[in-house]
């Protein structure tokens, strides 16, 4: 299975990266019902190239351009397998030391690769500030959630001792261009949610944040909670979170940070310029399993004050308690499931193999793809760029009504050279580009360029003129450009 794993991986641009399968393929071709007698290694194993491989969509491919990254590397692999083997659970500390302990180095050394507030580590004493790894930022978000929710609800309570019906009036806020995990918090959690209009550049903004607070409270409802996103999902957008933080300040709300997929790149120092404002949250969450190269699941998630925490989910039967019960954290109280993973394993080995200048490089490469792509777009007047890019995605259209452009999005998800997904901003469709793989190279995006722009042909009908609508001097690009627009050309 290791040949197995190492060989996919070596030699994954040599498959389609989206299948070519209906809704239902599979069930043909497995029985009914599970094998009687056990069966051996051998026929199980033939069946994951025949049966599974043509239904995988291949996430680690260099084509794959589609949602944000879910990489995987050797280092994190092993430290999956390691945690497999060991197979231990960490929902106190007693329950296996290593993997809290290890936990808490490592979520220590990540905030400080990030450049996030001493606040945030976890210190032998007297502080209450520390990360735990979640499994997923849809996870973090409704734990963070439910612990401001907590400590609305007291806050609350002692200001108006009279009225029965809080719960009911408490509203969440996010902007427009929030990932739907907030919505899903706030349902899970009750609580009303408001929507912020974002700005033109797709922020959300604090004077428009204050004035949906302002109207709400006139209503009588009852604000305590705000995510803020860094990084959205549909453009790659940033909420102005220094003006979104004082807001949150002034009117004494939970601030939550959502920065699942932008939070990696925060390890190179060029993008904290986007931290401006950190000292106002009270959470903030980022995923290494997207970006990171660590693989699905581990979400890094830190708070300000564990207290809400321990208060939300603090249960204490006598099976779980320990000799040292309340000196040494318990990751239980933590989050919503019991057990916890040794997933500190694969975050750790990943960090020390590829060091920060490794990671930081990794990052760099990304970036400095969709800069390729976003020129390439830009220089072809059929096409347009809607919201700014940043890190590693650009999203792009075809000039004209929306329709072309779905149409030029589903033609190319049926050749499936290379695989995309549409998002809408403000009503306009768009395709949405982002460079995932640490294999994917210079000239796989000349060659993905290539691919769309022949598609858009079809979709179009041929190109009257063949020249560069901005003379490539005048892109955010480096000059070589103009090498490869010629090797393009031909
Ligand atoms: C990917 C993403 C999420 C959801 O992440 P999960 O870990 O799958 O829950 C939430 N918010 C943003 C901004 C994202 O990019």
């Amino acid at each position: 299975m290791v040949d197995y794993i190492a060989d996919y991986l070596e030699n994954i641009r040599e498959r389609k990266v989206f299948p070519n399968k209906k809704p239902g393929f599979l069930k043909k071709q497995i029985p009914d019902s599970a094998p009687v007698e056990g069966q051996t290694w051998i026929e199980i194993f033939e069946d994951v190239e025949t049966i599974i491989m043509p239904g995988v969509t291949h996430w680690q491919s260099p084509q794959m351009h589609a949602y944000f990254p879910a990489l995987n590397s050797y280092p994190s692999l092993l430290g999956e397998m390691l945690a497999d083997a060991i197979g231990s659970l960490g929902f106190t500390w007693a329950s296996s030391p290593a993997c809290t302990e290890l936990e808490m180095v490592v979520m220590n050394w990540l905030a400080k690769m990030c450049g996030l507030p001493d606040h945030f580590l976890h210190k032998t004493s007297g502080q209450t500030g520390g990360g735990v790894i979640q499994s997923t930022a849809s996870e973090s978000t409704l734990v963070c959630l439910l612990a401001g929710r907590t400590k609305a609800l007291k806050h609350y309570r002692d200001l108006y001792p009279e009225e029965t019906n809080i719960t009911n009036k408490l509203v969440a806020y996010c902007s427009d261009q929030a990932h739907s995990s907030v919505e899903k918090a706030a349902l899970i959690g009750l609580v009303n949610i408001k929507f912020v209009e974002s700005d033109d550049q797709l922020s959300m903004r604090g004077e428009a944040l204050q004035e949906a607070i302002t109207n709400d409270r006139k209503a009588g409802l009852l604000p305590f909670w705000v995510c803020a996103t860094l990084g959205t999902t549909g453009a790659c957008a940033f909420d102005n979170m220094e003006e979104v933080g004082r807001v949150c300040e002034k009117e004494k709300l939970w601030l939550h940070i959502d920065a699942a997929y932008a939070g990696s790149a925060l390890i190179c120092p060029e993008f904290r310029t986007w931290l401006k404002g950190i000292e106002y949250a009270d959470s903030l969450s980022f995923n290494p399993s997207k970006w990171l190269m660590v693989n699905f699941e581990c979400t890094a998630m830190w708070v300000k004050d564990c207290v809400a925490l321990h208060e939300t989910f603090n249960v204490d039967p006598l099976y779980l308690q320990h000799e040292y019960s309340g000196l040494a954290i318990d990751f239980m109280h933590w989050q919503i499931p019991l057990s916890k993973k040794f997933r500190a394993l694969k975050l750790w080995f990943v960090i020390r193999n590829y060091g920060i200048k490794g990671l930081q490089k990794h990052i760099r490469h990304g970036v400095s793809l969709a800069q390729k792509m976003e020129a390439f777009i830009q220089s072809d007047s059929r096409f347009e760029i809607p919201a700014k890019r940043h890190l590693g995605m650009v999203v792009f259209r075809l000039v004209g009504e929306n329709h072309i452009t779905e149409q030029l999005w589903k033609q190319l998800n049926s050749r499936r050279n290379i695989h995309l997904v549409p998002a809408s901003i403000k009503g306009k469709y768009v395709i949405r580009f982002t460079v995932t793989s640490p294999r994917t190279t210079l000239e796989d995006i000349i060659k993905d360029w290539k691919e769309i722009r022949t598609v858009a042909s079809d979709v179009l009908g041929p190109e009257e003129s063949r020249k560069p609508r901005v003379p490539l001097g005048g892109t955010s690009c480096q000059s070589d450009l103009n090498d490869m627009f010629e090797y393009i050309r031909h």
